[in-house]
C-alpha cells in the first residue's frame, strides 16, 4: 500500500494527460484574526506543491499584492469569523471594497474560487465572516469551483478543514483543466460545483446545504482511490489485546481493533532540518517583531480567596505609550514550559544539541515554503520554547504522519485507528478532549520517532494569547489591568495534571510579587528591577466599547472574568462623570455572578464603589454557590441570567430607550443562555412570539446595540 507506508507524492497532477499544459497557479487569500485562517492557507500552500500545484499566498489587508479585478487564476479564500459575525479585522478593508455599491453585477465574472470559512458554533452568526464573503463575491458574478467549507471550532475544525482540503485538489484539477479546454470553460465547470460535490462525495443524488454535515461521510482515504488496499488488522502484526477490553488512548476494542482503516493521505515531508554547532545561547524570547512590545509587570493580585475554586488574579502592565480603550484586549506572548520542551528534547534524542542553531531548508524539488513560524538560526531549544505550539492536540494529519516513524507494529496500528474515519470518537475522546499533546503522544507510543522535520512541517504556530483590558487610562495612565484564572487541566490517563499553558505561566512569573487577596497597600510601588517582564500587543475591538453618545443606558452582563471589560467600561465611566457634571449620562446595569460572596467576588470593593457613587446604577450580582440563609431561603438566583430575567425595566431600556447591550464571557453556556433569555424578556415586552422575538433580537445586533465578547 505505497501510499500508506511511502511518501512518493502519489497524488500528483498528471498534467500530461490534461488537453493542453496550463499554469497549474492558484491563489490563496485569508483572512486571519487569531492566526488559524492563516496556518489553515499556509497549510495548503504548502500542500499544493505535492498535488502539483504553484500557490502564491497573501494576507486579504495586502492589497497591494494581489488584483482580483484581473485575477483568471482560481482563487482559495480561508476566513475567520469574529465578534458578532464580522469578517476578521484583517479583512475589513477587502470586505468594504467588494460591498462598493458602484460595483456592476458582473464585477468578478472572471473570478473562479473556493473558500473554507471557520467559525464556532458557540457564537451568533456561525461562520459570518466567510459568509459575507462569500455572497458579495456570488453577487458580483464570480463562480465557484468547489463548495465553500464552514468549519465549526466547537467540534473541531478538522472535522471539516481536513476533508476540505482533500477534496479541493481534485476541484482544482477539474478547474483547470475546464481552463485548458477554455471553449467550454464558462459553460462547464459542473463536476466540482456544490451539488455535484455532495453527489460525488457522498454517492448519493440528494443536494444538502449543509456541506459541514455532508463532509463528515467524505470517503477521503487511501482505499477510495486504491480500491481494495486498506490497512486491516490482520495486515499489521497485532499483539493479542489485553483481556479487559477497555480502550484508552494506547489501546482499541472490538469493532475498530478488527477494522479495515480509512486513513488520511500521508503528507509528502518537504522540509530538511540541520543543526550547526553554533552556540546561540542568549535567546530568551522573540524580538519585537508583530508589533509586541516587552512590558513590565508593576502589580499582581490574586482576587480570590486561596479555598475559592478557581484563582483568579489580576495584572498591572506598564504600557506607558501603548493606547487602548476599554473593550480593547492585549495579546500576551507565552513561552512553552521549559520542562516539557526539555522532556521534548530528551525524547527526541536531541538534548544534546539543543543550543544548536536550526537550519531549514527545503526539500530537492519541493516547491512548497519554509514556514515562516521557524526563524532561520534560531536555537533548538528557542524554537521549541517560543515559536511551536506543542501543546496543542496534534491533528489526524500528524497523528498519520507519526505512525510512519514508529516501529512497534501494535503501537503504529493503535496510531493509525486514532487518525482513521473509524476511530473518529476514539480521537476525540483519548485525543482531542483529552487535550493530549505531543508529548503525551510520544509517551504512550514509546516507538515513535519522528525526525524533527516532521515536528517543524506539524506544528503549528505557537498563538499569542488574549485577555481584556480590565482597566480605562483615564483613571490608570500609563497602566493597563487584566485579569485572568489560572486553568487547572487535573490529571488524567492520558497526561499528568497540569495548568494552561499561558495563565499557568503568568502565574509562576509573576508568583515573588504576588499579593494575596486584600492585602496590596495602595502606596505600593515595586522596584522596576523586580518587575517581571512580558511581551505584549494591543489587539483593539472594532465594536466593543461604550457608546459614544452618554446618554445611551447601558446593560452589561459579565460573570466571573468575563466582568474584566466592564471594569474598564466603568472606569471610564466614572471619570467621564467627574469631568462632565452637568452631562445625563445614561443608567448603567451590571449583571455579575460568582461562586461565593466572600470567595470569588471579583473586584467586589471597586464595583460597590461604583454603585455607591452613581456610576453603576444597578449592581446585581448572583451566587451561585452559596449556602441558603439561615431562615432556609434562598434569596438570589443562581445564574446571572436567572437576574437578568426578573429585572424590571431591562427589556424597554434597550427597546424603547434604545439602550445598549454588552455580554462578556464564556461561549460554551452562559452566553447562549442570556441569549436566551434575551428573547424571552423581549418576547414579553413587546407580547411577540419567539420568531419575531428573534427578529428584533438580530436587530439589535445589526445597530451595534447588542454586542458580545465571547470567549473560549
Ligand atoms: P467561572 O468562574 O467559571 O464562573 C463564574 C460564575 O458563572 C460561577 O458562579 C458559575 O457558576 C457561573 N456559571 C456557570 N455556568 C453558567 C451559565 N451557563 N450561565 C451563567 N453563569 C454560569 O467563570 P470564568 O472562569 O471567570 O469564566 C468567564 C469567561 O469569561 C471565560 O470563558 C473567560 O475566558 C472569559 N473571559 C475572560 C477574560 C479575560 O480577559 N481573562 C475576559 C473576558 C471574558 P457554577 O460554577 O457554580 O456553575
Amino acid at each position: 500500500s505505497g501510499r500508506i507506508s511511502g511518501r512518493d507524492g502519489a497524488n500528483q497532477v498528471d498534467f500530461y494527460s490534461m488537453p493542453c499544459e496550463v499554469a497549474a497557479r492558484f491563489l490563496i487569500l485569508y483572512g486571519s484574526q487569531r492566526g488559524q485562517a492563516q496556518s489553515i492557507a499556509e497549510e495548503i500552500c504548502q500542500q499544493a506543491a505535492e498535488h502539483g500545484f504553484t500557490a502564491d499566498i497573501n494576507c486579504l489587508s495586502n492589497q497591494h499584492k494581489y488584483n482580483l479585478d484581473s485575477e483568471i487564476q482560481p482563487v482559495v479564500f480561508v476566513v475567520s469569523t469574529t465578534g458578532d459575525g464580522d469578517p476578521p479585522d484583517t479583512a475589513q478593508k477587502f470586505v468594504r471594497k467588494i460591498k462598493n455599491k458602484s460595483l456592476p453585477h458582473n464585477h468578478f465574472s472572471h473570478l473562479h474560487y473556493a473558500l473554507l470559512a471557520l467559525g464556532d458554533t458557540n457564537y451568533a452568526n456561525f461562520c459570518n465572516g466567510g459568509k459575507t464573503i462569500d455572497s458579495r463575491l456570488q453577487q458580483l458574478g464570480a463562480k465557484h469551483f468547489y463548495a465553500t467549507g464552514h468549519a465549526d471550532d466547537g467540534t473541531g475544525l478538522e472535522v471539516v478543514v481536513d476533508p476540505w482540503i482533500e477534496g479541493l485538489w481534485d476541484a482544482l484539477k477539474k478547474t483547470f483543466s475546464s481552463m485548458a479546454t477554455s471553449d467550454q470553460q464558462d459553460t462547464d465547470l459542473s463536476d466540482c460545483t456544490q451539488d455535484n460535490f455532495h453527489k460525488n462525495a457522498s454517492g448519493q443524488e440528494k443536494y444538502k446545504s449543509d456541506l459541514e454535515v455532508d463532509l463528515h461521510l467524505l470517503k477521503l482515504s487511501e482505499t477510495d482511490s486504491q480500491k481494495g488496499k486498506a490497512i486491516t488488522s490482520d495486515s499489521i502484526d497485532v499483539e493479542t489485546l489485553s483481556t479487559v477490553l477497555v480502550a484508552s488512548l494506547k489501546q482499541s476494542v472490538p469493532p475498530l481493533s478488527e477494522s479495515a482503516l480509512n486513513v488520511p493521505a500521508l503528507p509528502a515531508s518537504y522540509l530538511e532540518v540541520r543543526l550547526e554547532k553554533v552556540s546561540t545561547e542568549g535567546e530568551t524570547v522573540p524580538s519585537d517583531k508583530d508589533g509586541y512590545h516587552e512590558v513590565s509587570i508593576s502589580k499582581a493580585v490574586q482576587l480570590t480567596q486561596d479555598d475559592a475554586v478557581k484563582t483568579a488574579i489580576s495584572l498591572e502592565l506598564d504600557i506607558s505609550n501603548l493606547a487602548y480603550q476599554p473593550g480593547d484586549a492585549f495579546d500576551i506572548l507565552c513561552p512553552n514550559r521549559a520542562s516539557e520542551v526539555e522532556e521534548l528534547l530528551l525524547r527526541l534524542d536531541l538534548q544534546t544539541q539543543k543550543n544548536c542553531a536550526v537550519q531549514v531548508n527545503l526539500l530537492k524539488n519541493s516547491t512548497a515554503k519554509i514556514p515562516l513560524r521557524i526563524p532561520q538560526n534560531g536555537s533548538l531549544q528557542f524554537i521549541l520554547t517560543w515559536c511551536l505550539e506543542i501543546r496543542r492536540a496534534p491533528n489526524k494529519a500528524f497523528v498519520r504522519a507519526l505512525a510512519d516513524f514508529t516501529q512497534n507494529s501494535s503501537e503504529k496500528r493503535r496510531l493509525l485507528e486514532l487518525c482513521s474515519k473509524e476511530g473518529s470518537a476514539d480521537y476525540n475522546s483519548f485525543v482531542r478532549d483529552a487535550n493530549v499533546c505531543l508529548l503525551d503522544l510520544l509517551r504512550a507510543f514509546p516507538s515513535c520517532l519522528p525526525p524533527l522535520s516532521l515536528l517543524f512541517e506539524h506544528l503549528p504556530k505557537l498563538q499569542p494569547r488574549a485577555y481584556s483590558a480590565a482597566s480605562s487610562s483615564l483613571q490608570h495612565p500609563g497602566k493597563v489591568h487584566f485579569v485572568f484564572n489560572v486553568v487547572e487541566l487535573p490529571a488524567r490517563p492520558e497526561h499528568p495534571a497540569r495548568t494552561g499553558l499561558c495563565t499557568g505561566w503568568l502565574a509562576g512569573h509573576v508568583s515573588s510579587i504576588l499579593w494575596p487577596l486584600g492585602t496590596v497597600p495602595a502606596s505600593e510601588r515595586l522596584g522596576t528591577s523586580a518587575q517581571p517582564k512580558v511581551h505584549v500587543r494591543p489587539r483593539p475591538s472594532s465594536t466593543f466599547h461604550l457608546p459614544a453618545d452618554l446618554s445611551v443606558p447601558v446593560v452589561m452582563v459579565g460573570p466571573g472574568t468575563g466582568v474584566a471589560p466592564f471594569i474598564g467600561f466603568l472606569q471610564q465611566r466614572e471619570k467621564e462623570r467627574e469631568a462632565n457634571q452637568e452631562a445625563t449620562f445614561g443608567e448603567t446595569w451590571l449583571f455579575f455572578g460568582c461562586r461565593h460572596k466572600d470567595k470569588d467576588f471579583l473586584f467586589r470593593e471597586e464595583l460597590e464603589r461604583f454603585a455607591h457613587n452613581g456610576t453603576l446604577s444597578h449592581l446585581i450580582v448572583c451566587f451561585s454557590r452559596d449556602e441558603p440563609d439561615a431562615a432556609g431561603t434562598v434569596n438570589s438566583p443562581t445564574y446571572v441570567q436567572h437576574n437578568f430575567l426578573h429585572a424590571k425595566n431591562v427589556a424597554s431600556i434597550l427597546i424603547k430607550d434604545k439602550g445598549s447591550l454588552y455580554v462578556c464571557g464564556d461561549a460554551k453556556n452562559m452566553t447562549k443562555d442570556v441569549n436566551d433569555t434575551l428573547l424571552e424578556i423581549i418576547g414579553n415586552e413587546l407580547q411577540i412570539d419567539k420568531l419575531d422575538a428573534m427578529k428584533t433580537v438580530a436587530g439589535l445586533r445589526e445597530e451595534k446595540r447588542y454586542l458580545q465578547d465571547i470567549w473560549s
